[in-house]
């Protein structure tokens, strides 16, 4: 039977091994720790966890990182159960006692008969055979240069610059506009594909003191970045001067307020579409190494944002990621190599359960596809299904940075309230949904192999 190797023991490489093995295909799961180390990883084992020890939220009715548990476990997930045998006592969240976990799933995986680890580090895309890359934020350097000749420099980025993203529906209209600067663009929907939010002298001198004075967070150890001017963070542009954002991503030339089209703003905030459904908008140019607590305090001072609520704050890691969007298909396939499939991080997802979550699909497909057999589209209403729409189409590939699991991803359900009284029912809807897509599929799956 053919083999699959699998590239990289993480949070990914690991689900997809236990996904395929379990499915009756021979697995080798190529890992070049410890030989080939790390600055974040410490220990040799699969599947460590490099950072917090927290697996989010686990309320799967109101929360859509909980969701992707329950998918998980559903699914016979190896990460879920791990985390389940190994939990610590944290309210609503997982928290894991990371060591035991991560030595549970190297036991439970090389326990199988048709698991393999060979430690090894891989610095090309084989032309031959099944593959699945789950190398990570921290993909080595050999192999980034080879996926990089295969991709074109452009489609695979060693650093996110994440601006913060907000849900379109709690953005106040009345103070914001749609507006594209200087009304540029072909039809309607261009010269409008813009929010804008006004600032005056006061605000904007407010604004400014709070970026200065919020808590940052510093690189890791061995994580330093030179900062390319593309995309500094806004807390170094306003260090470098109190005018430097107002002539950057803050400028306020070429826009007019459409509520007080004589009032001149003295700079403006813009934000842009994030995605198809037109869910999702991120603060065009905010990318930050704030704190996340201090993020949605400064935030919430611009016009029209004071209620927002965000999909996901911003950032600056070291991190390799794919322009998936553009190179995948939705197998998950390399479209320029189609016996090469990626997973986890590397994907554009960001966080240990989206990754292992993507690694259990794409698990799944390369043993369906090796056993002659291929599977049925993932149902984009599952939470699953919208996190690798969103990564291998349903984003922006311009502008595509990581992305965690969120309700902003899921097509809107008909028919229910809006605003903050109708979020609860809003949620449990998506999670009913997403939970009757899911085990439809699972059971479809179980059927056609029967
Ligand atoms: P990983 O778990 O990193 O696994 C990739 C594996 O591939 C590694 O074991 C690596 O050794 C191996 N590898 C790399 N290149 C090669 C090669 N050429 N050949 C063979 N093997 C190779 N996420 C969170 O949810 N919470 C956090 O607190 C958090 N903190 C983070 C802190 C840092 C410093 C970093 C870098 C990331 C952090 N992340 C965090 C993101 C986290 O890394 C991912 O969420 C998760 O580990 C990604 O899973 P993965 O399987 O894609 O990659």
């Amino acid at each position: 039977k053919q083999q699959l190797h699998i590239v990289g023991g993480g949070m990914a490489g690991s689900e997809a091994a236990w996904q395929a093995a379990r499915m009756g295909v021979p697995v080798v799961i190529h890992e070049m720790r410890p030989k080939v180390e790390t600055f974040a990883h410490k220990t040799g084992n699969l599947a460590e966890m490099v950072c917090s020890n927290s697996f989010r939220s686990d309320d799967d009715e109101q929360n859509a990182v909980g969701l992707l548990h329950w998918e998980m476990r559903a699914a016979g997930g190896l990460i879920m159960a791990s985390a389940d045998a190994h939990r610590l006592p944290a309210g609503g969240a997982l928290a894991v006692d990371r060591d035991p976990f991560a030595e549970t799933v190297t036991e439970r995986l090389t326990a199988l008969p048709n698991v393999a680890v060979s430690h090894e580090e891989i610095t090309d895309l084989p032309d031959e055979g099944h593959w699945i890359f789950a190398t990570g934020p921290l993909t080595s350097p050999a192999l980034g240069d080879a996926i990089r000749a295969e991709t074109g420099t452009q489609a695979l980025a060693f650093f996110d610059a994440i601006a913060p993203i907000v849900y379109a529906d709690s953005i106040d209209m009345d103070q914001a506009w749609r507006q594209s600067r200087y009304d540029k663009g072909e039809t309607e929907e261009e010269r409008t594909a813009y929010l804008n939010c006004p600032m005056s002298r006061d605000q904007y001198d407010a604004f400014i003191d709070a970026i200065l004075a919020a808590d940052k967070t510093e690189f890791h150890d061995g994580e330093t970045a030179t900062y390319f001017d593309g995309c500094l963070p806004i807390e170094v542009m306003a260090e470098r001067g109190r005018e430097t954002l107002r002539h950057g991503p803050m400028k306020p030339v070429g826009l007019t307020n459409a509520h007080r089209p004589d009032d001149k703003p003295h700079a403006v905030v813009q934000l842009r579409r994030d995605n198809a459904l037109g869910t999702l908008y991120n603060i065009v140019g905010f990318q930050t190494k704030m704190k996340y607590g201090a993020q949605t305090d400064v935030f919430r001072m611009i016009s029209g944002l004071e209620n927002a609520r965000f999909a996901r704050l911003g950032g600056i890691h070291r991190n390799t990621f794919l322009n998936a969007p553009t190179l995948l298909d939705d197998q998950m396939r390399l479209k320029s190599k189609p016996n090469i499939r990626f997973a986890g991080q590397v994907t554009g997802v960001e966080g240990y359960v989206e990754s292992a979550a993507m690694g259990l699909l794409a698990g799944r497909l390369a043993a369906a596809e090796i056993l002659g057999h291929a599977l049925p589209p993932v149902p984009q209403d599952s939470a699953m299904g919208a996190l690798v729409h969103h990564i291998t189409g349903g984003a922006e590939a311009r502008t595509f940075q990581p992305m965690n699991v969120n309700f902003g991803l899921f097509r809107p359900v008909d028919g229910l309230r809006g605003g903050r009284r109708g979020r609860k029912d809003r949620y449990k809807a998506y999670t009913d949904r997403a939970k009757a897509a899911w085990s439809a599929w699972l059971a479809q799956i179980e059927l056609d192999a029967a």
